[in-house]
């Protein structure tokens, strides 16, 4: 087992201007989850493609534990990587395919039977080893493709979207069953996802990039509780932060009735006249006097409701979702007041997007 340290990694596909990663500096301890997030094209696959040796390094350097491996060949890695699509050779079973890559290093046939069977027991696939994958659910299909990647006891894990291939119930079961199994393995795992709920379940730490470059990495509740940035503090929380372009008065913003101080510390540093202030669904109470709302929708999940409204904030009609009481939610056509706890509220430059305080 080892970790794995990005050092201002940067990858630049030929003909493009700008990095597809850019400068990524990031360690990843020994036996840490750490899941890479964010949206379609900011850079999770070329990063992961690049700790495997699949895509070229442009600029700076890629460790396991102490060796620089930024010019290895992926078979020189000692990494194994769990694909979208599984990656199965069809017209093997499923024990050869969970023991092939040990068949290629000359493991010896009883040594090969041994890993497989005790990671078939692991995984619960004992019952498919003689299967051909065709003849396989699809959840047990991403179960040899882990399988795969167990037995061969790499130093590291790379794992990317393996779970986009499952219906939504699977999908959950089998992120606790994989999330479990890495902390029982310890190995030092890296995951790809776009979702960031499977982020923030999975990870011991997430690192959330956008446009090639690492805004954040912390462990999920400090991901949500103090986004650095206002893209951070969007793309992390479902349904997402609410977030108002507010003017400054007195060293603080109004919204609807309630005032939200700017932190003291960054007062001197505040030269806008407006400030961008985000508040969760769930720290918004819907109540009899406040912000007034006409409610669009209401989002009924069983043990939470969302309600989706508009209200005029600083003169401007804006979209806000609030959780309601799930007991008695409020009805579309309604119009409902709100209260922001000046707690929860995180406040944002107009500028440049970061956290102030
Ligand atoms: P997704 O969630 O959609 O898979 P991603 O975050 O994994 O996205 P990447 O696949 O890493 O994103 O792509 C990052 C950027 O690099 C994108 O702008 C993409 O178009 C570009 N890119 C990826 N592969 C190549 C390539 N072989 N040649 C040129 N550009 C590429």
């Amino acid at each position: 087992m080892a970790s794995v340290t990005f050092d201002r990694t940067t990858c630049l596909f030929p003909g493009s201007t700008t990095p597809a990663v850019d400068a990524l500096d990031l360690k990843i301890e020994d036996g840490e989850f750490l899941v890479l997030v964010g949206p379609s094209g900011c850079g999770k696959s070329t990063s992961l493609r690049m700790l495997a040796g699949l895509e070229q390094v442009h600029s700076g350097r890629i460790l396991i534990g102490d060796t620089d491996v930024t010019a290895q060949d992926p078979k020189q890695r000692d990494i194994a990587m769990v694909f979208q699509n599984y990656a199965l050779y069809p017209h093997m079973s499923v024990a050869e395919n969970m023991g092939f890559a040990l068949k290629l290093a000359k493991t010896p046939k009883a040594e090969i039977r041994e890993r497989v069977e005790e990671v078939a027991k692991m995984l619960d696939l004992e019952q498919f080893l003689d299967r051909k994958p065709k003849a396989l659910s699809g959840g047990q299909r991403q179960r040899v493709a882990m399988g795969r990647a167990i037995v061969r006891q790499p130093q590291v894990f790379l794992m990317d979207e393996p779970l986009s291939n499952l219906d939504a119930k699977l999908r959950v079961q089998t992120r606790t069953q994989i999330a479990q199994l890495q902390r029982r393995l310890a190995t030092t795992t890296v995951y790809v996802t776009h979702d960031q709920v499977e982020a923030m379940t999975m990870g011991d730490r997430v690192a959330v990039l956008e446009k090639g470059i690492l805004q954040q990495c912390a462990s999920p509740r400090v991901l949500y509780s103090k986004p650095v940035n206002v893209f951070v503090a969007g793309f992390m929380g479902s349904p997402a932060m609410n977030l108002f372009t507010l003017p400054v008065f007195d060293r603080g913003a109004i919204l609807g009735e309630t005032y939200v101080p700017i932190p003291r510390d960054v007062v001197g540093q505040v030269h806008e006249t407006e400030v961008v202030v985000g508040i969760r669904p769930e720290h918004i109470q819907i109540t009899d006097y406040g912000l007034a709302m006409d409610v669009d929708v209401v989002e009924e999940l069983g043990s939470d409701a969302y309600v989706y409204g508009r209200a005029y904030v600083a003169g401007r009609s804006q979209q806000i979702v609030a959780r309601g009481d799930w007991r008695s939610p409020p009805q579309k056509g309604e119009r409902i007041y709100l209260n922001f706890d000046p707690e929860q509220v995180h406040v944002f430059s107009t500028q440049d997007g970061r956290r102030l305080g």
